[in-house]
């Protein structure tokens, strides 16, 4: 029998400034960790590992826990809260980063609560990797670690992001990040270069275009929902990340299809946290839009025998 699991998750929490062609907002909730612990809680209890500076908001925290999110981890440090900048062009599949703050997040040395310590699934979002790895070193007996990374990371610590790679689960990337990573303009090349370095899965996200899953032996494409209106692309990649593990662990068990479902279940929450800025969208949805969505990937996807 298979149980319900909790997810750890551990990644930055912040203040971004986001300008779209859309609009432009200014300090709004965001960061990784905010992202996929949100798209997390419609699936299972997640209990979230981040630093925020003196100046992070209650009210930010009071919707944290609304959604369920146990905040023992999260930890108040004296300075200002990681702040980041960015912009879009009409190729939404883009952020250009204008500023990286990292304030309270360049202190900060994650400690894992005791109980946390023995959560079997585990996703390690956007982060300094030598923090990824220090969390890693501290879990007992995880099942299923998921890690996500981009481009400040790799141009800055390649070495630790590799290290952090070859010790998970799965791997969860956009496709930019990948070319990079990796030095190989082709996604397949590249996806089979990450998979040799030690996980037994590779996740490439590809925005507006859907994503790919490879394993040994296996591979699996998702389409993306072919929304009309897309505001604010910022923590699409990390609420996809949170919706895949929350539903992996609500599902308590590894196997093909689970996986499989979880990526549809991923592409549906990022496909809400995109049509408002920030956590707007994701933070006030409910499980009948969940499913309805879902369903209708089912059908987009459905061409009989
Ligand atoms: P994405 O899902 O890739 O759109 O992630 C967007 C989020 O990543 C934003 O909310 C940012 O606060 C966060 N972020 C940006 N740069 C970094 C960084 N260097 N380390 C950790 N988080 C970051």
């Amino acid at each position: 029998m298979s149980m319900r699991q909790d997810v750890l998750v551990v990644g930055s929490i912040g203040l971004d400034s986001v300008k779209t062609p859309f609009g432009e907002v200014s300090e709004v909730l965001g960061g990784s960790a905010i992202y996929s612990s949100l798209a997390a809680s419609y699936f299972t209890s997640v209990k979230l590992v981040g630093v925020v500076g003196e100046d992070f908001l209650n009210q930010h925290v009071e919707l944290l826990k609304r959604h369920g999110i146990d905040l023992t981890g999260l930890t108040t440090l004296q300075g200002k809260t990681f702040r980041w900048k960015g912009d879009y062009g009409y190729d939404l599949n883009e952020a250009i980063t204008l500023d990286t703050e990292l304030n309270v997040l360049s202190g900060f040395n994650p400690q894992l609560p005791e109980v946390y310590k023995d959560i079997k699934y585990v996703f390690l979002a956007n982060l300094d990797p030598d923090l990824q790895l220090s969390v890693l070193k501290q879990l007992r007996k995880p099942e299923v670690v998921v890690c996500d990374t981009m481009n400040f990371w790799i141009h800055g610590k390649r070495d630790s992001l590799i290290e952090v790679l070859k010790r998970v689960d799965i791997v969860v990337m956009n496709d930019a990040e990948t070319r990079e990573l990796c030095k190989e303009p082709n996604l397949v090349k590249a996806g089979r270069t990450i998979l040799s370095w030690g996980p037994k899965r590779v996740i490439i996200k590809k925005g507006e275009h859907g994503s790919l899953m490879f394993a040994n032996g296996s591979f699996f494409s998702a389409p993306a929902y072919p929304l009309e209106d897309i505001f604010d692309p910022t923590g699409a990649g990390d609420t996809f990340a949170g919706g895949f593990i929350g539903y992996l662990a609500s599902c308590g068990q590894m196997n093909d299809m689970n996986i499989r479902k979880a990526v549809i279940y991923g592409t549906t929450m990022a496909s809400f946290v995109v049509e408002d800025f920030s956590v707007l969208r994701t933070a006030a949805l409910n499980q009948q839009e969940i499913k309805d969505r879902y369903r209708e990937f089912q059908e987009m996807v459905h061409f009989g025998e």
